[in-house]
């Protein structure tokens, strides 16, 4: 029996969606022109294909200028550095994305690092997570900085002095959600499959993050009774359905759900708000620029 309320992240980023439309609509008032997204992918993974696609038809839908660049699986780094380099330097251009993984023979840190840092919309770029660890403005990358928007909504301001056990320590999810918590006054603990006990490190949390990559690992038992789960991962595992497969999180949902106060579902979850918070990254940049001040912190 589920007693935990559901996060809809779905309905979350749609939300988000119309504020970013609004906020194109100002800016381009301010400026007379429309912030751009330039995304580049290389080569043909078929996974990176309909995550380009999605990102592309969604900066359409918020009135934005999708820049698309598709190059061969053999393209060389400096060829790809060399577009970097260019996109930097359009004025059109706002928010730069690189799709990974690249290629196995791309060096993936020297083309990150070679985005200017104030286009770097997936927050990936060195400087950025300096800045996020500094506590200074930049551009947090984009799941994390989902994961935090739907924390903020459920618990709104209750954030001091929490309990927070993010599993994980990728750069891409764990690393910057436990950095975006301290900064909301959390007392963090970063687990990762070193951890020793791991169960009883996550039943002293007030707000679970799990962003580890394996099928409903996070169990029932595990939670302390009305705690938030926010659960980050996308396993796909073989369905009931025969020859068919299903995607499930890193938490036990069903389980977790009878023991939790809050709990994201996969999908439906953090997942829709990973390409809203793209938009949104790409409208602050544009906004900071031009100039601007930086819309509603959300
Ligand atoms: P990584 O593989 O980079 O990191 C996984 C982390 O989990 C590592 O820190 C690892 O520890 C830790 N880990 C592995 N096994 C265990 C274990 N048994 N106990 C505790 N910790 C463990 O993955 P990502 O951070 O990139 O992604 C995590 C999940 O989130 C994946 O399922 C991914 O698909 C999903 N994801 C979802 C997104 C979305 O839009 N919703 C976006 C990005 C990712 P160690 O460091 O010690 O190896």
């Amino acid at each position: 029996m589920s007693t935990a309320q559901l996060i809809d992240g779905k309905a979350f980023a749609a939300g988000l969606r119309t504020q970013i439309v609004e906020g194109v609509g100002q800016f381009q008032q301010a400026t007379a022109r429309v912030p751009g997204l330039a995304v580049v992918l290389v080569g043909e993974d078929p996974a990176s294909k309909v995550y380009v696609g999605s990102k592309e038809k969604q900066t359409v839908e918020v009135g934005m200028r999708s820049f698309a660049h598709r190059l061969p699986a053999d393209t060389a780094q400096a060829d790809l550095i060399a577009l970097v380099q260019q996109l930097n330097a359009d004025p059109a251009v706002d928010g730069i994305l690189v799709q990974l993984p690249l290629p196995k023979h791309l060096d993936e840190l020297a083309v990150v690092s070679a985005i200017d840092p104030d286009k770097d919309v997936d927050g990936l770029h060195v400087v950025n997570a300096g800045r996020l660890a500094s506590g200074l403005p930049g551009l947090v990358s984009c799941t994390p900085l989902g994961c935090m928007m739907l924390i903020k909504h459920v618990l709104g301001d209750h954030l001091s002095g929490k309990n927070a056990v993010v599993i994980g320590r990728s750069i891409l999810v764990g690393k910057p959600v436990a950095q975006l918590l301290l900064a909301a006054n959390c007392t963090v603990t970063i687990a990762h499959s070193r951890t020793a006990d791991l169960p009883d490190v996550v039943r002293r949390a007030d707000i679970v993050v799990a962003a580890v990559g394996r099928p409903e690992m996070v169990k029932a038992d595990w939670i302390k009774p009305g705690a938030c789960v926010i659960d980050v991962g996308i396993n796909r595992v073989p369905s009931a359905n025969e020859g068919k497969t299903k995607l499930v999180g890193d938490v036990d949902f069903a389980g977790v759900s009878a023991v939790a106060g809050s709990i994201t579902p996969v999908p439906g979850g953090v997942g829709p708000m990973t390409i809203a918070c793209l938009l949104y990254n790409t409208l602050q940049a544009a906004r900071r620029r031009a100039g601007l001040a930086d819309g509603a912190a959300l």
